[in-house]
């Protein structure tokens, strides 16, 4: 007979997402619950209608932006290393590096401690606070692009790609897909980084968000609705966009377009010809499989869990290395981002 607690009996999957039994309170459910923590703003992890909503101030500024103020969800804000008890579970928000406002759940509940990622990557981002490793007992790690196939190569080096071309074709457009939250102001910030000070040209659809990244600190630059133009002809100019609309009829106003998309998945080459991408640059805002296993080895937890994304070849390599592992089965989250 042993008293330890077993980690499974106080968080565990159900129908309606990761449940913490002694905190009463679910994380980044996939349908409206009474009680939800959330990661961080993507649609697939922050989703409308809960009775209350724990969050970082920048996640739920960006869900009030996205759900049109959520007047019938309590918002309570927790900022990065402040602690808040919920029942009798301790919860912790601490950076994840993966967009702004983006945070592991860390909880805390009798001798133990589980720290569920939610997305996460390893390479610094200048949106957002670097990912903070935590000792824990049971670390939770998302596994997106949990494939040795998958290096995600320098992203100064995708975006020298994008300047170079620019360069090489003057006349012509550079329509870049962007998912609208995270990746849009990251291209942003490493095109000014990178050197690139003109005007950036921006869909109708990615406006807000960049709005909300400006209040919340992060300059941007010049940045300018493409419906604002007034004698722009948009030769030689640099405009960001959802990924949909790089084949779309919006798309036929700008001369003789290059189309690229940002994306972890131009890996793929099957993906970048299915999306009519002439020019694939590989930016991603999940950890690659370096930056998983070394997540894993870093943190050195008691057990490993998986959630959404390729489970089995991080299971391996953990058995590999003498961590536990397993597959939590959670339904409703999406490869990347949102479209
Ligand atoms: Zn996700
Ligand atoms: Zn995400």
């Amino acid at each position: 007979m042993t008293d330890t607690l077993d980690p499974r009996s106080w968080l565990y999957p159900t129908p309606r997402g990761l449940y913490c039994k002694p905190g009463d309170f679910y994380i980044d459910p996939a349908v409206a619950v009474p009680r939800a923590v959330i990661t961080h703003g993507h649609g697939d992890h922050a989703r409308p209608g809960h009775r209350a909503a724990l969050a970082t101030p920048e996640t739920l500024a960006i869900m009030r932006t996205r759900f049109e103020d959520m007047p019938d969800t309590s918002q309570q804000p927790l900022k990065y290393g402040e602690s808040v008890r919920i029942g009798d579970v301790d919860v912790e928000l601490a950076p994840a590096g993966h967009i702004l406002g983006s945070a592991q759940a860390v909880l805390a509940y009798k001798s133990q401690r589980i720290v569920v990622s939610g997305d996460f990557k390893r390479r610094p981002d200048p949106t957002c606070p670097p990912f903070e490793p935590i000792p824990c007992d049971v670390f939770i790690t998302e596994a997106t692009f949990a494939l040795p196939v998958f290096h995600h190569p320098s992203d100064m080096g995708e975006i020298g790609k994008l300047l170079r071309s620019v360069a090489t074709f003057p006349e012509r457009t550079h329509l870049v897909g962007v998912y609208a939250l995270g990746k849009c102001q990251r291209v942003i910030k490493l095109l000014r980084a990178a050197g690139w000070d003109k005007r950036i040209w921006l869909h109708g659809s990615l406006m807000a968000l960049c709005k909300l990244y400006q209040e919340q600190g992060v300059d941007l630059g010049d940045i300018a609705h493409v419906s604002d133009a007034i004698l722009e002809n948009f030769r030689g100019a640099i405009v960001l966009c959802p990924p949909s609309a790089i084949a779309d009829r919006w798309s036929r106003r700008f001369a003789d377009p290059v189309t690229a998309f940002a994306s972890g998945w131009m890996r793929v080459r099957a993906r970048a010809r299915q999306r009519a991408v002439e020019l694939p640059l590989i930016i991603s805002d999940h950890a690659d499989w370096d930056e998983l296993t070394a997540t894993a080895a870093e943190i050195a937890p008691g057990e490993l869990w998986i959630t959404h994304g390729r489970e089995e070849a991080l299971a391996r390599w953990a058995h590999l290395h003498d961590i536990p592992a397993r597959a939590l089965a959670l339904v409703g989250y999406e490869d990347e981002g949102d479209d």
